[in-house]
């Protein structure tokens, strides 16, 4: 009887190649080349841990294989897309690598992971609203309309970063704060394929960049370097930061069911965002400022956001406008001549008293996104704040992640 596994592998088409999968593997089964992000069959142990911060879902990708016929990695480093799934006529046998068919155990994890969402391991805010994700793929995108593309840094900044605006006619897209959707851009890459999806995050609520219309928007930096300084076009940044009022751009999404907002009254929300990782909190902050204005009594905003100067820091005149009753803002700024350099966490620390208060209540969820470099300063930040106002941030951190309460999407 041929014995047949369970074959983990990852859909090059959805992939957008973010690492976080290969991170998260506890046994080094993932890995990538310039093109394609694979998966060692001898050494994936179906342990779903990679499944849930996919943010995409591609790696939720499966098929079952006699397991001496399993596809290596070197032959899944070719392939554009994922192959169907092979006819097996022999009857199927629990295999070495994973079974044919789930126990309840793994139907229990699989469900498990599923839902803890995307872009950690944290479950959503248990009054998050139904997020929709995955309407629209690379083969059926919708076709949004560009209504508007506007500089948010100042003419003089080192970077452009832009507000765009899309507009989907009469197609259903329904998002929510802190989800993304995928970009994809024109033309094809250095080896003659398409590129691969981008995702941003929506900046807008849910009820639309303009309240009642059909539209979302993005904020996105043109990327002109690599990480290490060298100059570098980013295809999807550059691709959206040129476009015009009137021209259609392909979406696919949405993604993420775990960066989500409360929608309880008295719920809290402690955001500390670097750059364009404002995008998200632009879009909890905009909803919740239209139920402000509409006289709805809201639990705290408090906000700690870091860019290189004023000039630079997007939605830098709207925010300073936001009443102090309505928002407790912290502005860092790390290039201001004649300043000291300053990040989110130096806030943190200054307002440790209050971090402290807010991190205390159960009705608290707490933000974190942009780069990725901030994520263990922050975390120095809260440790600090804690201890100095009697809570152990070690012991409150799991806490929070498990009650859907601290949610990082850094990059
Ligand atoms: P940036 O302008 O390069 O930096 C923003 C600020 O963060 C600067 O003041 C910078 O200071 C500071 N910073 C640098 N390292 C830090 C650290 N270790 N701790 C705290 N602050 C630090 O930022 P960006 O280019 O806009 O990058 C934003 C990030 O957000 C990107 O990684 C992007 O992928 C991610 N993101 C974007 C979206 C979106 O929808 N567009 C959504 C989610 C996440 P310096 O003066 O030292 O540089």
């Amino acid at each position: 009887m041929t014995t047949i596994m369970r074959q983990h592998l990852i859909d090059p088409e959805i992939c957008i190649r973010c690492n976080t999968c290969e991170e998260t593997c506890p046994v080094d089964a993932i890995s990538h080349d310039s093109r394609n992000y694979v998966i060692d069959a001898a050494k994936c142990k179906l342990c779903y841990n990679c499944i849930s911060p996919c943010p995409t879902g591609a790696i939720d990708s499966w098929r079952n294989m006699p397991a001496d016929q399993a596809y290596p990695t070197a032959e899944q480093l070719l392939w554009d897309t994922l192959p169907g799934q092979i006819a097996l006529d022999a009857p199927a046998e629990v295999g070495a690598g994973g079974t044919a068919s789930e126990t309840p155990a793994d139907v229990e994890r699989i469900a498990a992971a599923s839902t803890a969402g995307q872009g950690g391991a944290a479950p959503p805010p248990w009054s998050a609203a139904h997020p929709y994700i995955n309407l629209y793929g690379i083969h059926n995108p919708a076709v949004a309309t560009v209504s508007g593309n506007f500089q948010l840094t100042a003419e003089d900044a080192s970077s452009d970063i832009r507000h765009i605006v899309l507009d989907f006619g009469n197609a259903s897209f329904p998002v929510l704060e802190g989800q993304t959707i995928g970009i994809l851009a024109p033309g094809l890459d250095a080896n003659g394929k398409p590129h691969h999806v981008r995702l941003y995050s929506v900046a807008s609520p849910r009820d639309g960049e303009r309240p009642k219309y059909n539209n979302l928007s993005l904020t996105v930096k043109r990327v002109t370097e690599d990480h290490d300084g060298k100059p570098a076009r980013g295809i999807g940044s550059n691709y959206l930061c040129d476009l015009k009022k009137g021209d259609k751009v392909n979406v696919v999404g949405p993604y993420g069911t775990s960066f989500l907002m409360p929608n309880h009254p008295g719920s809290n929300l402690l955001m500390i965002c670097t750059g364009t990782g404002s995008a998200p909190m632009r879009a909890m902050t905009e909803r919740r400022r239209r139920k402000f204005s509409a006289g709805e009594s809201l639990g705290k905003q408090m906000l700690f956001f870091g860019a290189r100067s004023p000039g630079e820091l997007p939605y830098f005149g709207p925010l300073t406008k936001l009443p102090r009753e309505f928002i407790d803002m912290n502005l860092a700024f790390s290039r201001v001549p004649g300043e000291p350099k300053r990040y989110v966490q130096d806030l943190l620390r200054e307002r440790g008293g209050d971090v402290a208060r807010l991190l205390r209540d159960e009705n608290t969820y707490v933000y974190l996104c942009g780069l990725k470099g901030m994520e263990q300063g922050v975390e120095e930040a809260f440790t600090e704040a804690c201890r100095a106002n009697g809570l152990d941030w070690q012991a409150l951190r799991p806490q929070l992640l498990l009650q859907g309460r601290y949610h990082v999407e850094t990059y």
